[in-house]
């Protein structure tokens, strides 16, 4: 049950969606978090008080995950725009994705090799590749581990990224979900991740395949033309 297939156009509702969740929502998000811990910590609350708070603090935590997820969709391009090598954003969130990788028994494998340079947005392209290694870590999770593999390499004037899983897979029919708002298996998933890989390597004129196999694992390939 080998599948692959080739997205490049999914997301013109992107737009839409995106004016309605911002950046901006992340401070407070952060400050009503805090207050919160510190109320919960009181010793003059009573436990049903303790209740409310927690369950708030859930709840926070809840769309901190969303605002995460989406966080460079509604971002206006031209203000994180650099005319670079984006294997450099590639390599710094992998750092950051390190310890989640860590938890989830997964080994992270990289390869990077490409010269070419490529105007893009940084903020969007790092969001891009630590919405697809979180996916790619989550994958493995309840096989209890594995390999994240990425490799960046070029090929005439286009730039070749390979993240790679030996996690759970994808049929047919859910690789063609991929991207639709919401759609998530996750208990706590939010579906936008790949909403927004999709609507970020759509800007950069790439185009995404995917190759996966049930309890094997999954590919993706992004081939992006350089500037
Ligand atoms: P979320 O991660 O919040 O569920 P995403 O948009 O990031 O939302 O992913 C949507 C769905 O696509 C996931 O719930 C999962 O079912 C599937 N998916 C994405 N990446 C992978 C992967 N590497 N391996 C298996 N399934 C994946
Ligand atoms: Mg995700």
């Amino acid at each position: 049950n080998r599948e692959r297939i080739l997205q490049s156009e999914r997301l013109n509702v992107v737009s839409e969606l995106a004016a309605s969740v911002s950046h901006e929502i992340r401070n407070p998000l952060t400050v009503t978090s805090g207050f919160l811990q510190l109320l919960s910590k009181s010793t003059t609350i009573t436990p049903q008080e303790k209740g409310y708070v927690d369950l708030s603090l859930l709840e926070l935590n809840r769309a901190e995950k969303i605002v995460t997820d989406y966080l460079s969709l509604a971002k206006p391009q031209s203000e994180n725009m650099v005319y670079a090598n984006l294997q450099a954003e590639a390599e710094y969130t992998k750092d950051i994705i390190t310890p989640y990788a860590i938890i989830h028994k997964v080994e992270v494998e990289y390869s990077f090799n490409n010269t070419l340079n490529k105007n893009y947005d940084k903020n969007q392209i790092q969001q891009c590749f630590i919405n697809l290694y979180k996916n790619g870590i989550e994958a493995m999770k309840e096989k209890g581990g594995g390999t994240l593999s990425i490799t960046i390499s070029e090929r005439k004037q286009n730039i070749i990224i390979r993240i790679g899983d030996t996690g759970i897979g994808m049929t047919k029919e859910e690789i063609s979900r991929l991207g639709k708002p919401y759609y998530s298996t996750k208990e706590e998933g939010t579906g936008l991740g790949m909403l927004m890989v999709y609507s970020t390597v759509n800007k950069v004129k790439g185009v995404i395949e995917v190759e996966s196999e049930k309890g094997k694992g999954t590919t993706f390939t992004i081939t992006i033309p350089a500037s």
